[in-house]
C-alpha cells in the first residue's frame, strides 16, 4: 500500500523555499513530444486511439538519431522545469525506417541517453521488444518495421547498453504489449535479464486489445499476465485501464506498479483507471506523461483525482486511512513506487524547491503545501531543481533552456517540412 509516512521529512520549509521531492515520470515516448497538438482534428467520426496511432506512425517514420536527441533534450528540460527528476523512457523506435539497423544498432538509444545526460535528468532506459503486429502473431506492418527485433538482437542491444549504466542511468527492459511479443519470447528475455532489472509493459489500454486477448488466449491481458508470469515489484504495468475487480485486486496483491498517464489516457479516449478500488486494495502506482500532451506532474496528479470525481460525483477520492489530504496521498503514492519502477535509488541531495513568493503558496503550511501546489492555479511553481548535485533548473528555467529550444524549433520545422 502506498504509505503516507513516505512523505515524512520530504516536504519541508527551507531558507531557499519549500522543498518537495522530485517526481519520477514512469512512462515516456520522447519523440511524441514533437507531435503534441497535431492530432486534435477529426479525421473520421470514429476517431480513437487507433486513428491517432496512424498519425503517430507517420511521425515516428521521420525520426533520426539527431532529431530524437533534439526533441528529447527539449522534453527532458521541460520535465525538469516541471519537477520531474527521473524518467522511464519506453523506447521502441530502434532502426532505420525500412527496419535496417543503423551502423551502430544502439544509435537511437544512445541519442536518448545523451539527451538525459546533457539535460541532467536521471533515466531508466527501457528498450522495447516489439515482434508481432497482433495477438495472432502476424508480421509487423511496413510502418512498424523500425520497431522490431528478434530475441537475440534485442538481448544484444541490452548487452551493449548495460555497461553505460551509472548513478544517472539504469537500463531495464520493456515488452511493448502482449499483442506485440509472443509468450515464448517473453520467457526467453526474462530468463536472460539480471533479476533486479525493471520490466515494463503496456497492458489493457484499449478495449480492443482486451477483446483480442480474450478471443485468442481465453483470458483478459492482466488476468493472463498474472497467471503466466511471476509479476512482482520489478514489474510496471503501463495504463492497466480496463480491469475487472478481480484483476484490480490481483495487480495490487502482486506488488507491481501501475503507471497511470491521466492526460494521455484522456487525450486518447482510453478510459478511466479504477483508482479508488485499487487504492483500497493496497495497490502501488505512479504517473507518466506518455505522449507528452502535458509535461507536468501537477496536471497528471490533478486529473488523476478529477477523473475520479467526475465519474463518482464525489470529492476527495485519493485518500487513505490516516491520510486525508488528497495532495499528500497522491505525492506519497508516487514516491512509494519510484525506486522499484525505475530501478534508480533515491538520491538524498535531489530535490525541487517551490517559489515561496508565489501568491498561490501564501501562508502555506507543511500540511496544506502539497494540496495547494497540486490544486491551485496554473502558474508553474517550481523554482529550483537539483539532480546529481547540480542545479539544473534555477529561477524556473532549465540552465540550457534557450539553446535547447532553438535546436528543437529548427528540428520540428524540418520534421514538418519533410
Ligand atoms: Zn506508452
Amino acid at each position: 500500500m502506498s504509505n503516507p509516512d513516505s512523505l515524512a521529512g520530504q516536504v519541508v520549509a527551507t531558507d531557499a523555499g519549500w522543498r518537495v521531492p522530485g517526481i519520477a515520470n514512469l512512462h515516456s515516448h520522447a519523440f511524441q513530444r514533437a507531435m503534441a497538438g497535431l492530432a486534435e482534428h477529426q479525421t473520421n467520426p470514429e476517431d480513437s486511439f487507433w486513428t491517432w496511432r496512424e498519425i503517430m506512425y507517420r511521425f515516428a517514420a521521420r525520426m533520426t538519431p539527431e532529431s530524437t536527441y533534439a526533441v528529447a533534450t527539449q522534453l527532458y528540460a521541460e520535465m525538469l522545469e516541471a519537477g520531474y527528476t527521473r524518467v522511464c523512457e519506453f523506447h521502441y523506435v530502434h532502426h532505420q525506417p525500412d527496419g535496417t539497423p543503423y551502423a551502430d544498432p544502439a544509435a537511437m538509444s544512445k541519442a536518448l541517453i545523451a539527451a538525459a545526460r546533457d539535460t541532467g535528468i536521471r533515466m531508466t532506459l527501457l528498450p522495447v521488444l516489439y515482434m508481432t503486429g497482433g495477438f495472432d502473431g502476424r508480421e509487423l506492418s511496413a510502418r512498424q518495421r523500425r520497431f522490431g527485433h528478434d530475441v537475440d538482437g534485442f538481448l544484444h542491444l541490452l548487452d551493449t547498453l548495460r555497461p553505460l549504466q551509472d548513478d544517472g542511468l539504469r537500463v531495464g527492459c520493456a515488452f511493448h504489449s502482449l499483442r506485440a511479443v509472443p509468450e515464448a519470447a517473453m520467457r526467453e528475455v526474462l530468463a536472460a535479464l539480471p533479476p533486479d532489472a525493471p520490466v515494463h509493459i503496456h497492458i489493457a489500454e484499449q478495449v480492443g486489445e482486451v477483446q483480442d486477448c480474450l478471443a485468442l488466449r481465453n483470458a483478459r491481458p492482466v488476468e493472463w499476465l498474472l497467471r503466466e508470469f511471476p509479476v512482482d515489484r520489478r514489474w510496471t504495468l503501463v495504463h492497466a485501464t480496463h480491469l475487472t475487480p478481480g484483476e484490480t485486486r490481483g495487480v495490487a496483491g502482486s506488488g507491481a506498479t501501475v503507471a497511470i498517464c491521466p492526460t494521455t489516457e484522456a487525450n486518447l479516449g482510453d478510459g478511466l483507471f479504477p483508482l479508488r478500488d485499487f487504492l483500497q486494495a493496497g495497490g502501488r502506482w505512479g504517473i507518466g506523461s506518455d505522449s507528452h500532451v502535458s509535461v507536468s506532474p501537477v496536471e497528471e496528479l490533478r486529473w488523476l483525482e478529477y477523473g475520479q470525481r467526475l465519474a463518482t460525483r464525489h470529492r476527495n477520492i485519493a485518500v487513505l486511512p490516516g491520510s486525508p489530504s488528497v495532495g499528500r496521498t497522491l505525492l506519497a503514492g508516487v514516491l512509494d513506487s519510484e525506486t522499484d519502477a525505475s530501478g534508480l535509488p533515491r538520491d538524498a541531495q535531489e530535490g525541487v524547491w517551490l517559489d515561496d513568493d508565489a501568491p498561490a503558496l501564501a501562508g502555506a503550511s507543511t500540511e496544506d503545501l502539497v494540496d495547494r501546489w497540486l490544486f491551485a492555479g496554473n502558474r508553474p511553481l517550481v523554482r529550483t531543481v537539483r539532480v546529481g548535485g547540480r542545479d539544473v533548473v534555477t529561477g524556473g528555467r532549465h540552465v540550457d533552456r534557450d539553446a535547447i529550444a532553438q535546436r528543437y524549433g529548427a528540428t520540428v520545422r524540418q520534421l514538418l517540412a519533410d
